[in-house]
């Protein structure tokens, strides 16, 4: 069985992480449409940091759904197997998803790179230790990652890279910017490796022209093409099966059907 599942923000969603599109996704009043821009991090970098902070704060307390368990599930069960996410965050990787079935297609919010530079800092979880620590009041501690003290939950200043003191940036893929090369190519590697028996979209209105581009491509040599959304997308008139419910309770059942059919 040779499997491509491409998933978005409806997948996270179901463990509490906003999706940008909706009133749920404002963040002071802020779309975040406009937050993710590098015109916005130009503007205001203090601002954008403050927002990316939060929403790792909040992806740290969150935990993978049943969606993710079930990816993860199907990835040990298929011969050939990519997951291609528009999600930033790291549950399908805390789900259990290893990085070489994976590709994040937007990014990595973990990871902090130099805005000019090639460098670039995974925050790990003592960074996280400390950042929590500092916001709940246990006193002044230094912050690894802008080298400053931090009293508040969010560092006073924007981080500067070691090397050239440029502004460093969360390492996502803003709107507007190109998708990084080295991802791409492992999707194309993938989508020219052979023909899909199964293509799942999940959680995405798939409204990135690459996204539908991938679902076809792959489905090309009549693949079952499977959307699970609670709501109709571009997608959905291709799809060979409709499944209009949220992802965590829709896939669990999706999966076992496809590991008992094999
Ligand atoms: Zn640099």
């Amino acid at each position: 069985m040779r499997v491509l599942v491409l998933t978005g923000a409806g997948v996270s969603a179901e463990s509490g992480i906003p999706t940008f599109r909706g009133k749920d996704g404002y963040w002071r009043n802020l779309d975040p449409t406009k937050l993710a821009t590098p015109e916005a991090f130009a503007r205001d970098p203090q601002l954008v940091w403050d927002w990316y902070r939060e929403r790792r704060e909040r992806i740290r307390n969150a935990r993978p759904n049943a969606a993710h368990a079930a990816i993860a599930k199907l990835a040990q069960h298929a011969d050939e197997f990519l997951l291609v996410t528009q999600n930033v965050d790291n549950l399908h990787a805390r789900a259990g998803m290893s990085a070489q079935d994976m590709v994040q297609i937007h990014g990595d919010i973990f990871v902090t790179r130099c805005s000019r530079c090639d460098f670039r800092q995974r925050d790990d979880d003592q960074d996280d230790r400390q950042h929590r620590k500092g916001a709940a009041g246990f006193g002044v501690r230094r912050s690894r990652d802008c080298g400053t003290a931090l009293k508040a939950r969010t560092c006073p200043r924007t981080p500067k890279c070691p090397n050239c003191d440029a502004l460093m940036r969360p390492s996502v893929i803003w709107f507007g910017e190109q998708l990084p090369w080295n991802e791409l190519q492992r999707v194309e590697n993938f989508l020219d490796g052979g023909a899909c028996d199964v293509v799942i979209v999940a959680g995405t209105t798939a409204t990135f022209g690459y996204i539908i581009d991938w679902a076809f491509r792959a489905s090309r040599d009549s693949a079952e093409l499977i959307e699970v959304n609670p709501e109709e997308t571009l997608l959905s008139r291709f799809a060979t099966r409709l499944v209009r419910e949220p992802a965590a309770i829709a896939l669990p059942r999706i999966v076992d059907g496809l590991i008992r059919s094999r």
